[in-house]
């Protein structure tokens, strides 16, 4: 199967039929083909680093006093499971992502060695995915700079790795996540529907996608229909400001431009019945320990007002 994708999808062949599988929706039809299974939730978390904290454990306890229920954990913390899972236990914080990237383009390179080593340690940081509860990892297949290879040429190379990294996913009781990033971090998967596209040609439930709403500001027309056109590949979500602070905090930097508004966002993450976390990647101008309240208060306000 592997061999026969290889062959035969050209780039246009891949995205006509990833069209023609419901990938690229006008707004109108993704509505009406959205009938979520179950009611949204918004379950705020945080990265571990943007927390105020000086213990892990001291951490998890000021997040969980901020109303936050899950915590996004970087790289493989394959050495730190038993207390993680003892302190986020104790806090009442569930394990969301592990914010792993792109093993420096590895899994996508030309080089066999390299490409094999980076599937390995992606599998190694399923695994500890697994065993932590966490929704999956986080993947990025390179950053500009990291390939000199065409997007169809990538696309090949991710229809061959992806069916066994899933496998392995599904065994690991995890799943990969593939971010699409802005054009100034990446040429390569800008938008939600393209990395849809590549899940719907894997077709493995280990491999699923994130939407980040720093990212999408950039890139995506409508977010709404981004959100709706993963259903329910979409098993993550970034937040952060248009410039990247907190969510509220962009009148601080541009008080002359709109805040960014995260409402059409979450009227698609209500519409596919999202219940995974929506986790802050971001700076924060003032004190963590007053603004991200103020910051969850305000997403709050947001989710409410995105009425479906
Ligand atoms: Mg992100």
């Amino acid at each position: 199967m592997m061999h026969r994708l290889q062959m035969t999808v050209s780039r246009r062949d891949f995205l006509r039929r990833a069209a023609a599988a419901g990938a690229v929706l006008g707004l109108a039809s993704a509505r009406a083909a959205a009938k979520p299974a179950r009611k949204a939730e918004l379950k705020l978390c945080s990265q571990e680093g943007r927390v105020p904290g000086k213990r892990f454990e001291e951490k998890m306890a000021n997040l969980r006093k901020f109303g936050g229920v899950g915590v996004e954990l970087g790289g493989n913390p394959r050495n730190r499971i038993k207390p993680i899972l003892e302190a986020t236990k104790n806090a009442g914080i569930g394990v969301a992502a592990l914010c792993w990237g792109s093993h420096g383009g590895d899994l996508v390179s030309t080089d066999a060695a390299k490409r094999k080593k980076g599937i390995e340690d992606m599998k190694s940081a399923l695994e500890t995915a697994g065993e932590l509860g966490s929704t999956g990892v986080i993947f990025v297949p390179c950053f500009n700079g990291q390939s000199n290879l065409k997007p169809p040429e990538l696309d090949k190379i991710m229809l061959d790795i992806l069916p066994e990294i899933g496998e392995h996913a599904v065994r690991a009781k995890s799943r990969v996540l593939i971010e699409p990033l802005n054009k100034g971090e990446t040429f390569y998967i800008n938008r939600i529907e393209q990395a849809v596209a590549i899940c719907k040609e894997v077709k493995s439930p280990g491999i699923c996608i994130m939407g980040d709403f720093y990212h999408m500001c950039k890139e995506e027309k409508d977010d709404e229909a981004a959100f709706v056109c993963a259903g329910d590949l979409c098993r993550h979500v970034h937040l952060a400001s248009r410039v990247r602070w907190l969510p509220g905090q962009d009148k601080l930097k541009q008080p002359d431009k709109p805040e960014r508004s995260f409402v059409a966002g979450f009227r698609g993450l209500k519409r596919i019945g999202y219940t995974d976390y929506c986790s802050l990647e971001c700076g924060c101008k003032g004190d963590p320990m007053v603004e991200i309240p103020k910051s969850f208060a305000f997403l709050r306000r947001q989710w409410d007002e995105a009425t479906v």
